[in-house]
């Protein structure tokens, strides 16, 4: 490929309409190696002003340089869909409940009423796309197969009846979040009342907040099973 010449300022005089793009590209350190030749007189600013025409044959017919197919939004879903023998994942970070979700251009949905709806057609008013996975629901999956319409009342009752409520608070150890174990917590308790230490070194000590030392030591959390105190 010919260089062109560093002279900008030479070379700018004179170009045709639609060359003021390439010209601002050599103010780039390093894009100059991959320019095109200089277009004959004549060439249409349709074939030398854009991006996608550098990584074609240089002017090769005005019309010929390769415009990428736009994937449709079906195609970009799937193509992003990791199958296994038994429920589908979306490859995406689930949000705050669980849900798989679709990031469509920017546009945020939920991975399995997508893939409904990719399947089976426009997800009616009232009803929702509700999991029957048959390893266990699973908010992630997006196989069809796995899916079913119901209203807001179905998903509750089914919820009820396999026991998937996550509103559940769960308590101590067992929520997922717990950043203390029950041995922390009655080592706390026992350091508390021998005293000697403020609640703020336990925090920073246990890795936790000082509020969580302080519902600690009224009961508030990790209620002992004997713990008789009203949570305060
Ligand atoms: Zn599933």
């Amino acid at each position: 490929m010919r260089r062109r010449s560093p002279r900008r300022t030479r070379r700018s005089n004179g170009v045709a309409v639609g060359r003021t793009r390439r010209i601002a590209i050599s103010t780039i350190p390093g894009a100059r190696a991959r320019r095109q030749p200089r277009p004959r007189t004549g060439d249409s600013p349709a074939a030398t002003g854009d991006r996608a025409g550098a990584r074609t044959a240089p002017n090769e017919g005005r019309m010929k340089r390769h415009v990428p197919m736009r994937q449709t939004r079906e195609q970009r879903f799937w193509a992003r869909v990791e199958k296994t023998s038994s429920c589908w994942f979306l490859r995406s970070k689930p949000n705050d409940q669980g849900y798989g979700i679709f990031d469509n251009r920017g546009q945020k949905e939920k991975a399995h009423r997508v893939a409904w709806e990719l399947t089976n057609g426009p997800i009616p008013d009232g009803l929702n796309v509700l999991h029957n996975c048959p390893g266990g629901d699973n908010r992630r999956c997006c196989n069809p197969a796995h899916l079913w319409l119901g209203t807001l009342k179905d998903n509750s009752q089914d919820m009820m009846a396999k026991g998937t409520n996550k509103k559940q608070l769960l308590a101590g150890e067992d929520n997922p979040k717990a950043k203390l174990t029950w041995v922390k917590v009655r080592e706390i308790r026992e350091r508390l009342s021998t005293g000697g230490v403020t609640q703020l070194q336990l925090a920073a000590e246990y890795g936790c907040k000082r509020v969580a030392i302080s519902y600690i030591a009224t009961g508030r959390n990790w209620k002992e099973p004997n713990d008789c105190r009203q949570a305060a």
